[in-house]
C-alpha cells in the first residue's frame, strides 16, 4: 500500500473515520507513522504465573481455559475468564466488556499485562489490555507499549493496530539527511526512527529515535527560514517609499503623550523599512501595553502619504472594533479614511454593499474577514498583523498575496525569548518595545486564599465605592476554546455575583457568543464607567485597552498558562492609577500554587514565558494555535542546544542543497508557512 494515500481512499472503515483522524493530523496514510506517542506503558516484564505477586504490573501469556459473561446489575456485565500456563492459573476479570467472549475464545494463546491484584487470597487481574498472540508478537502487552494522543472513537489501541501494520511499508520513508550528517550527529536512520518510536525495545531506544526526530523538525524550521530569507531577499520594489519624517513628527505631536524611546526606535526601524527596497518583514514584540498600537498607526500614515492601502487585522471582533475607534480617531485629523470590516453578520450586510459601492478606504481594520475575497484592495502596501500568534498561518499567506511586494509588520505580546526568535526566524527582523510608557505602575498581584474570597468581595466594593475603580472579573474557558459551556458557566457566575455579592452595584456581562453589536454596546457602557464590574469570559484576554479599569480578578486560574494570565493582567494597569490582579483557584495542588504565585513577583513577559516552558512545555506558547496543528511534535523550543546544532547544518548545508537530491525533495515538501510566524 503506497504511504501517499489519503486515508479516506484506503477502505470504506478509514472514511467512516476521515474527520476524526483529521483532527490528529492524520490525512494520508504515510501520517499515521508520524503520529508519534508521547509515552509508553511499561509491560515488558513478562512473568510466569506461579510467579506473580500482587501489586506488580506484569505480563502473563497463557491459553485461555475458560471465558464467560456474568450478569450482574441491569447495565453492568462483568466477563470472567481463567487462563494457564505450565505454572498455574489466573483468573482475570473485565467490566461492561461483554464483546469479549466473542473476541477471545477457549484455546486461545493470550497475553494479558496490568496489575495483580489479590482478591481473597487469590491473585487476580482486573481489567488487563489484553490481545490473542499471533506469531509469537506482540504489541498491546508484554513490551514497551506506546500511547498516542486520541481522539472520540480513535483509540490509542486501534491506532497501534494500524501503525504497526503500516510498518510493514516502512521502507517507502526515503532518508532525506545526507550519510555524512547522519554520521557526525549519531542519528538513526529515518526509517528505523519511525519504527523505534512506536515500538522501541526499550527506553533508550525509543529516546534514540526520539532524538533523530527531534533533530528532523528543528532542522526543517531552519532550513525553512533560510529559504524563505533567499527567497525575500529576491523582492525588490521599484519605486522605494518616501519616509515622510516631518509629517509623521506632526502625526505624532498630536498624541497625548510623548512616545518611548523603544517607540521611537521601532518606529525609525519601521520607517527604514518601509522607505528600503525591500518589503518589510518585521516583528515588533512587545509587552502588553507597551504601546504597539500607536506605532502600527504611524507606519499606516506612511503607507498613506505614500498612496498606498493598508490592512490592520486584529484577532477578535472586540479588538478590531476598539483598534477603529482609536486608530480613526488620530488618522482622521489627516485625511485618512479608515473603515472596519467584520464577520458578524449584521455587520457584514453593510459591509458587502458598501464594498459593492466601493467606498474608497485608506485603511482597513478588521478580524479574519479581511481575507476573504470580498474586501477589495485598489492598492494595498502595508499588512498589519496584531496579535499575530492568534493568526492562522492561511491567513497570513493570502492576506500577503492581495498586494505584490507588501510590506509587513506582524505585532505580538507573547514574547517568544528574543534567542528563540532570532535562531528560529532568522529570516524576520524583530524591533523590541522593552519600555513602559512612563508613569505606569506594577500591577499588584495576589493569589487569594479560597477562605478570603468574600473579603476580597468587600475590599473590590470599598474600591468601587472609594476610588471609582472599574473591574473585570474573568470567568474560566470550561472547555479548550469558547464554547456554550464556558458561557453558561458565566452566565450563572455573572448571575450569582449579580444577587448574592454585588446586588448594589451595576454589572455587565461578556462573551464570545454575543453579537458584535451587542459586545460593542458593553464595552462602550464599560468604557464610558457606567458598568462598575464587567464579568467575562477569557474573550477580554487579548488587548482590551480600557484605561480606567483597575481590578483584574480570574477564576480558576490555573487554567490558565502564566502568559495568559499575564495578558489577562495586562488589561488593567493601563494608566497612572494602581491596579490589581486577583487571582482565585480551587487547586490545592503545591506546584498549581507555586506556579501561579510566580505572577506575584515576576512581572516579565518573557520571564513568564520562560518559566512556562519548563513548568508545562513548549505547547502552551508556540505550539498548538487554536487554529492548527502543533508545531512542535517531538522536539522542543527550550532544547537550545538542538536548535543551535540544527541551525549550524542547515546553514553548512544551504548552499549546496543541490548535492542531495533527497534533502532538495524534501524542503520542497516543507510547508514553509507553517512554521513562520509570517
Ligand atoms: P499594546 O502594546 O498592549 O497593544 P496599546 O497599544 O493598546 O498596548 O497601548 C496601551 C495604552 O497605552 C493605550 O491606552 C495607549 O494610548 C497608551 N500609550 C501608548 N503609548 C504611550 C506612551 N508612550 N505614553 C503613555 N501612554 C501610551
Ligand atoms: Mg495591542
Amino acid at each position: 500500500m503506497d504511504l501517499q494515500t489519503p486515508v479516506g481512499e484506503v477502505s470504506r472503515a478509514y472514511k467512516m473515520f476521515r474527520g476524526r483522524l483529521e483532527k490528529l493530523g492524520i490525512v494520508k496514510l504515510e501520517d499515521f507513522l508520524f503520529h508519534v506517542p508521547f509515552r509508553y506503558d511499561d509491560y515488558s516484564l513478562v512473568s510466569k504465573i506461579a510467579q506473580l505477586q500482587a501489586g506488580e504490573t506484569v505480563t502473563v501469556k497463557g491459553t485461555v481455559e475458560e471465558i464467560s459473561n456474568l450478569y450482574t446489575r441491569r447495565w453492568k456485565t462483568l466477563q470472567r475468564a481463567t487462563v494457564r500456563d505450565e505454572t498455574g492459573t489466573i483468573d482475570i476479570l473485565w467490566f461492561n466488556q461483554p464483546f469479549l467472549t466473542k473476541a477471545i475464545k477457549k484455546g486461545d494463546l493470550i497475553s494479558l499485562s496490568g496489575k495483580v491484584d489479590l482478591d481473597k487470597h487469590k491473585l487476580i487481574m482486573i481489567a488487563p489490555d489484553y490481545e490473542i498472540v499471533f506469531n509469537n508478537q506482540t504489541i498491546h502487552t508484554g513490551r514497551l507499549v506506546p500511547v498516542y494522543s486520541e481522539t472520540r472513537g480513535i483509540s490509542s489501541k486501534w491506532l497501534r493496530r494500524q501503525i504497526f501494520k503500516l510498518l510493514e511499508e516502512k521502507n517507502q520513508l526515503k532518508e532525506f539527511l545526507p550519510n555524512e550528517l547522519l554520521q557526525k550527529n549519531e542519528l538513526m536512520n529515518l526509517s528505523d526512527a519511525i519504527e523505534k518510536i512506536h515500538f522501541p525495545n526499550n527506553l533508550a531506544e525509543a529516546e534514540k529515535a526520539r532524538e533523530r526526530l527531534a533533530f528532523d523538525e528543528l532542522f526543517e524550521i531552519q532550513l525553512a527560514s533560510l529559504i524563505r530569507k533567499k527567497a525575500w531577499e529576491k523582492n525588490t520594489i521599484k519605486n522605494p517609499w518616501q519616509e515622510f519624517t516631518g509629517k509623521t513628527e506632526e502625526l505624532i505631536k498630536t498624541l497625548p503623550f510623548e512616545l518611548t524611546n523603544a517607540q521611537k526606535r521601532s518606529v525609525n526601524e519601521i520607517l527604514n523599512d518601509l522607505s528600503s527596497q525591500k518589503p518589510m518583514n518585521r516583528l515588533l514584540e512587545g509587552e502588553v501595553g507597551s504601546g504597539k498600537t500607536v506605532v502600527g498607526a504611524i507606519a499606516m500614515y506612511v503607507a498613506f502619504l505614500n498612496g498606498f492601502q493598508s490592512a490592520f487585522m486584529a484577532p477578535t471582533e472586540i479588538l478590531a472594533q476598539q483598534h477603529y475607534v482609536t486608530i480613526s480617531k488620530l488618522l482622521f485629523p489627516f485625511g485618512i479614511r479608515v473603515q472596519l470590516f467584520t464577520s458578524s453578520t449584521k455587520a457584514k450586510k453593510n459591509h458587502e454593499s458598501r464594498i459593492m459601492n466601493q467606498e474608497p478606504f485608506d485603511v482597513a481594520i478588521g478580524t479574519h474577514s479581511l481575507v476573504y475575497k470580498k474586501v477589495q484592495f485598489k492598492k494595498l502596501g502595508l499588512v498589519i498583523i496584531d496579535e499575530q500568534q492568534r493568526f492562522g498561518v492561511e491567513q497570513r499567506t493570502i492576506i500577503k498575496e492581495k498586494g505584490r511586494n507588501v510590506h509587513l509588520l506582524t505585532m505580538t505580546a507573547t514574547p517568544i525569548p528574543r534567542t528563540v526568535a532570532l535562531a528560529m526566524y532568522g529570516d524576520l527582523d524583530l524591533s523590541l518595545l522593552d519600555e513602559m510608557p512612563v508613569g505606569r505602575k506594577l500591577v499588584k498581584t495576589w493569589l487569594v486564599p479560597p477562605e478570603k474570597r468574600s473579603g476580597a468581595y468587600t475590599w473590590i466594593e470599598k474600591q468601587i465605592a472609594e476610588n471609582a475603580d472599574q473591574v473585570f472579573i474573568v470567568c474560566p474557558f470550561i472547555e479548550e476554546s469558547e464554547t456554550m459551556l464556558t458561557v453558561k458557566a458565566a452566565t450563572k457566575e455573572f448571575e450569582r455575583l449579580k444577587k448574592e455579592v454585588f446586588p448594589n452595584l451595576k454589572l455587565g456581562l461578556l462573551h464570545g457568543k454575543m453579537k458584535a453589536a451587542e459586545k460593542e454596546i458593553i464595552l462602550k457602557t464599560f468604557r464610558d464607567q457606567k458598568i462598575d464590574i464587567l464579568v467575562s469570559t477569557p474573550v477580554v484576554e487579548v488587548g482590551i485597552d480600557i484605561p480606567n479599569a483597575t481590578i483584574m480578578l480570574i477564576e480558576e486560574a490555573d487554567r490558565f498558562g502564566l502568559a495568559q494570565l499575564h495578558q489577562l493582567r495586562g488589561r488593567v494597569g493601563r494608566s497612572d492609577k494602581q491596579s490589581y490582579c486577583l487571582l482565585f483557584t480551587s487547586s490545592k495542588n503545591e506546584a498549581t500554587v507555586e506556579r501561579l504565585k510566580a505572577l506575584e513577583t515576576i512581572y516579565s513577559g518573557a520571564q513568564l514565558a520562560e518559566l512556562d516552558l519548563k513548568l508545562r512545555g513548549p505547547g502552551q506558547i508556540y505550539g498548538t494555535s487554536q487554529h492548527g496543528r502543533q508545531v512542535l511534535k517531538v522536539a522542543s523550543f527550550s532544547d537550545f542546544a538542538l536548535i543551535d546544532k540544527t541551525k549550524k547544518e542547515a546553514e553548512k548545508i544551504f548552499p549546496e542543497l543541490e548535492k542531495y537530491p533527497q534533502l532538495l525533495e524534501k524542503t520542497r515538501e516543507i510547508n514553509l508557512s507553517h512554521v513562520s510566524p509570517d
